[in-house]
C-alpha cells in the first residue's frame, strides 16, 4: 500500500473565470458560500476533494479580489505569503477571453512561488476547436505548467480528467479531513474534523464511533488562534485510552492535530483539549444538534 498523499492546493484566477463553479464541481457537493463571519483565520477553504488514497484541499486566497490596476505591492507581498506554505495551485482561466492584467498578476506570483501549476481553461462550452487552441496557445505563453485542461466547470465537461492529475501535485501528507467533509462547514467543524482525524489515526482500533470532537471556541490570540475543544466519549475505560498514560495520548493526538490545523489556516495554533464522559452521547438529541450530526 502506497501512502496517502495530500496537499494545499490555492485556487487561483480572476473574478468571475468559474472557481467556485470548478470547486464545487471537483469536490462533487455543493459548496455553500462561505459563512459572512469574520474569519479567524487567514485562509478560506473552498472545497476538499477526496480521492482514492490522497485529498487536495483547496484554498481560496485573498488577494484576487481586486481589479488588476488596484493590484499593489502590498497585495503581492499578501499573495506571496500565502502562497508560500502551498503546495500547489489551480490556475483558472477564462477561455472565451483574452489573458488580462489580472491574470498576469496571478502568473507572476506564481512563477515567483515556484509551485507546480496546473491550469484549467474553463467556460469552453459554446467555444469551437479553434478557439480553445487559441486560448491554449494563451496559456502557454503565459505560464508554465504541469497540465492543462479544458473544461466546462458549469456542465462538468473535462472535470473528471483534471480530477485525476491532482494527485500528481500532491506529497506524501496527512488526511486533513474524513471523507465527505465539504467546505461550506464553519472553522468551528472544520477544526473539530481535524481533531478526530488525527485522534482516529491513533485510536483506529479502541475508540471507533464513540468519538465526538466539540469545539467551543476559537480566539484570536496575539500569535495565532487559540482553539478550545472537548473530546466527548462513552465510558471511563475510552477516556484513559484517549487520556493515555500521563496524558501522553492526549499530546500525541494534540501535536498532530496542531499540526493539520496551522498548516491548512495558515496560522499558528494553540489547542486547548479536554476529554470528558458522555454516556450514551449519541442518543442525546441536544448533543447530536451541537455536533451538526
Ligand atoms: P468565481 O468568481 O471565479 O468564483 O466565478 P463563479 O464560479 O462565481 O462563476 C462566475 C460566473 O461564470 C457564474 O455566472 C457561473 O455560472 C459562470 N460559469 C462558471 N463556469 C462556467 C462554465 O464552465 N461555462 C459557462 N458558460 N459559465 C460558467
Ligand atoms: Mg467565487
Amino acid at each position: 500500500m502506497s501512502a496517502f498523499r495530500s496537499g494545499l492546493v490555492a485556487l487561483l484566477g480572476r473574478p468571475n473565470v468559474g472557481k467556485s463553479t470548478l470547486a464545487n464541481a471537483l469536490a462533487r457537493s455543493r459548496v455553500a458560500a462561505v459563512s459572512p463571519r469574520p474569519q479567524t483565520t487567514r485562509r478560506r477553504i473552498t472545497a476538499v476533494v477526496h480521492g482514492d488514497g490522497w485529498q487536495a484541499v483547496l484554498l481560496d486566497l485573498p488577494g484576487f479580489q481586486k481589479p488588476a490596476d488596484a493590484l499593489t505591492a502590498r497585495m503581492q507581498a499578501t499573495v506571496d505569503r500565502n502562497l508560500e506554505d502551498c503546495d500547489a495551485a489551480l490556475l483558472v482561466l477564462n477561455a472565451a477571453e483574452e489573458i488580462g492584467g489580472g491574470d498576469r498578476f496571478i502568473a507572476e506570483r506564481l512563477r515567483h512561488a515556484g509551485l507546480p501549476v496546473i491550469v484549467v481553461l474553463n467556460k469552453v462550452d459554446g467555444l469551437d476547436r479553434d478557439a480553445v487552441a487559441r486560448a491554449i496557445v494563451r496559456a502557454s505563453e503565459l505560464v508554465d505548467f504541469a497540465a492543462l485542461h479544458p473544461v466546462s466547470a458549469l456542465r462538468g465537461d473535462g472535470v473528471d480528467a483534471l480530477r485525476e492529475d491532482l494527485p500528481q501535485l500532491l506529497g506524501e501528507g496527512p488526511r486533513y479531513f474524513p471523507e465527505g467533509a465539504a467546505s461550506d462547514q464553519t472553522e468551528e467543524e472544520l477544526a473539530a474534523e481535524m481533531i478526530r482525524e488525527a485522534a482516529l489515526a491513533r485510536l483506529r482500533q479502541e475508540v471507533p464511533h464513540a468519538l465526538a470532537v466539540d469545539v467551543q471556541e476559537i480566539e484570536p490570540a496575539r500569535e495565532g488562534v487559540v482553539v478550545r475543544a472537548v473530546l466527548v466519549v462513552e465510558t471511563e475505560s475510552q477516556k484513559g485510552i484517549v487520556v493515555g498514560r500521563g496524558g501522553s495520548m492526549i499530546r500525541a493526538i494534540g501535536g498532530s492535530a496542531r499540526e493539520a490545523i496551522g498548516h491548512v489556516w495558515g496560522t499558528a495554533v494553540h489547542l486547548d483539549l479536554v476529554v470528558k464522559v458522555r454516556r450514551r452521547w449519541r442518543e442525546d438529541e441536544s448533543m447530536l444538534e451541537r455536533l451538526g450530526l
